[in-house]
Parts: C-alpha cells; sequence; structure tokens
C-alpha cells in the first residue's frame, strides 16, 4: 500500500519540470529538514527540473541549513507539483499558495484530521517526516542521488522530532534510515553543535523557568511566559517557545505545558509521558501527535481552564493506570 504510493509520488515528480516543497508555519526541525532534503535529493537526480522551497516564514533555529528560496509570480505555481511535508491541515502550511499548484502531494506523519493533497502518503506512527523522506530516498536509491548536504537536512529532521531517537514512535526503520543518512558523511560535531550549544542568556531564562513554574494536584507541571519575561530575556517567540523541553523530566509529572504569551493570544504547547494529550489539545482548537500536541488560547481565563482540564485527564490516568511512572 505504502510502496505503491511511494511509487506513485515518484511517478508525479518525474512528471513535472517545476516542484515546489512547502512546509508548516513555525517550522521545526523536521519542517525544515525534510523539505531541505528532498529539495536537494532531487536537484541532484533531475538538474534540468526546476525545485523550490517557497514559504513565508523563518527558523533560526535550523537556520544553518540554509535559506530557502524567494516568493515567486503566481503564475509559477500553477504549472508546478506542489508537494507539501510534515503539515496536517492545509491551514498550517505556511505558504497558502500551494493551493493554486496544479497537483498536490501530502506527505506527513501527523494525525490525519485533514485530507488536502491529490495524492497522500500520510503515516502517524512515524517518528518524523523527514524519516519518510529518509525511507523514499532508500526505496529508490538506486535511481535516486544523495549527498552530505541533503542527508545532513534529513538527519537534523529525525534527530529534533525523535527527541534524539527517545520517543516511542522510534523504530527499527527509524535508526536503519538513520543509518543510511550517517554512511553519507554526516559531520554529527558540527551538527550538534548547531543544534544543542545554548547560550548565556537561554541558560539565564531556563534558571527563571525553574523558579516560576508550577505544578497543578495531580502533577500538571507548566509556565506561562508572558511579554514581560519575553522582553527580560529578550526571546523571540521561538526562543521563548523551546522551554517546553525543560520541563519534561520531573519525576510523577506526565504532562507538562508551556504557555507562550503574543500579541495575539496565548501559544500552547503540550507534552507527555503515557498520557495522551492531542485530545486535550483538539478541544482547545489545536491538534498534534499523541504525546507533543499544540493549541492556542485566547486569554489566561482560558489557559487556566485547560490547566484544570488537563489536571483532570491527568488524575483520570492515574487513577485508572496502576504503576505509573
Ligand atoms: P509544537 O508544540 O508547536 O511543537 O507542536 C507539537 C505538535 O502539535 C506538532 O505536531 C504540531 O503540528 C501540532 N500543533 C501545534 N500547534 C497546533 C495547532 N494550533 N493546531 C494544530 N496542531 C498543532
Amino acid at each position: 500500500m505504502n510502496s505503491q504510493k511511494k511509487i506513485a509520488i515518484l511517478e508525479k515528480i518525474k512528471e513535472y519540470d517545476r516542484i515546489i516543497l512547502f512546509r508548516h508555519k513555525r517550522p521545526d526541525g523536521d519542517a525544515v529538514g525534510s523539505t531541505k532534503g528532498l529539495k536537494r535529493i532531487l536537484q541532484l537526480t533531475y538538474p534540468e527540473k526546476q525545485v523550490l522551497i517557497v514559504n513565508n516564514d523563518y527558523s533560526d533555529y535550523v537556520a544553518f541549513l540554509g535559506a530557502e528560496d524567494e516568493q515567486i509570480p503566481d503564475e509559477m505555481y500553477e504549472s508546478a507539483l506542489g508537494i507539501v511535508i510534515d503539515t496536517a491541515t492545509s491551514e498550517r502550511v505556511s505558504n497558502p499558495k500551494f493551493k493554486l499548484c496544479r497537483e498536490v502531494v501530502k506527505i506527513d506523519h501527523h494525525i490525519p484530521i485533514e485530507s488536502y493533497g491529490d495524492l497522500e502518503w500520510v503515516e502517524e506512527d512515524r517518528s518524523s517526516a523527514s524519516e519518510m523522506i529518509a525511507e523514499f530516498y532508500d526505496t529508490f536509491k538506486d535511481e535516486l542521488k544523495i549527498d552530505k548536504e541533503a542527508a545532513t537536512c534529513i538527519y537534523t529532521g529525525m534527530v529534533t522530532d525523535s527527541g534524539r531517537f527517545r520517543f516511542r514512535e522510534v523504530s527499527g526503520n527509524t535508526l536503519r534510515f538513520a543509518g543510511v543518512m550517517l554512511d553519507c558523511g554526516i559531520d554529527l560535531d558540527v551538527l550538534y553543535a548547531h543544534l544543542y550549544m545554548k547560550d548565556f542568556n537561554t541558560l539565564k531564562f531556563k534558571s527563571y523557568v525553574y523558579k516560576k513554574m508550577k505544578i497543578t494536584e495531580n502533577g500538571v507541571v507548566y509556565i506561562l511566559v508572558d511579554k514581560a519575561m519575553r522582553k527580560k530575556f529578550k526571546l523571540t517567540l521561538e526562543e521563548a517557545s523551546a522551554c517546553v523541553s525543560y520541563l519534561e523530566s520531573i519525576s510523577g509529572s506526565l504532562i507538562w505545558i508551556a504557555f507562550i504569551e503574543t500579541d495575539e493570544n496565548i501559544r500552547v504547547r503540550l507534552r507527555s509521558r503515557f498520557v495522551t494529550v492531542s485530545e486535550l489539545a483538539e478541544a482547545y482548537g489545536g491538534g498534534g501527535h499523541a504525546c507533543a500536541a499544540g493549541a492556542n488560547v485566547k486569554d489566561k481565563a482560558e489557559m487556566r481552564r485547560l490547566i484544570a482540564d488537563a489536571d483532570k485527564r491527568l488524575g483520570c490516568y492515574k487513577q485508572e493506570n496502576e504503576g505509573w511512572l
């Protein structure tokens, strides 16, 4: 079934002279790594084709992977094949002009809540979309070309979206495909320096998060990074949002949440161990994976409701599951 989808996607790619790649808004390592990796593979394999990545926003975090392409006139979309990677819903696509493409392919690993592609390859139990791109390459390796640059992009997506190969979606195939990428000569020292070196200010912020974090009765740990806090530490939205990972290993806390205040609303980043939080996110208009989901709430009152809701769900989980860690 999935091998037929991969064959169909390759056939579509061959049909078009222009291919435009898209990803989700507020990109992470996987969104950027998967699109840039596939772009490089297609450029190396089909030098006569025009392959572009056109989005409306940008990520500082993985800027070391290189820039995307400039905006293009609408007519250029009309004759192109669009490939949207790592994006569950059409509303989350960074560049809404993907809809102008003659045909659209969706490649994704999120829970499929909306179908928007003419051709879709979606597997929600995969650890990253980049893993799917690595598999796509591996399936057609006699035909497709890869190099260190493409492999570094794809590996970056695999490492970051799987929490350095720790999350439950990591499978034997994840590591096998990661191995295929490593064989292309990725410089791991350089890659991990880019990904994990922290600047002084960030560590000061981290210590402040630990000082201010709170815990509910049943063990939901949360932090609100309000605008004053962002200003004090001179944090971009992306830098402030990263704090959700600081809360990830507190004993007894199976759900942890970062709320980041913006000019429009409060961004919610939900993470969990064992307990599913995607339904909680959906109840507030968001979505995501079982243990990593997100939403937006309009104000602090709604934020408090979400915390109470999370606390109740965690309480039920603990009652129903003896021996939780
Ligand atoms: P994040 O906390 O932004 O890393 O998001 C975790 C997961 O939830 C990702 O798979 C996102 O695509 C998804 N997600 C985050 N925010 C939203 C939202 N507002 N609506 C739907 N899905 C979301």
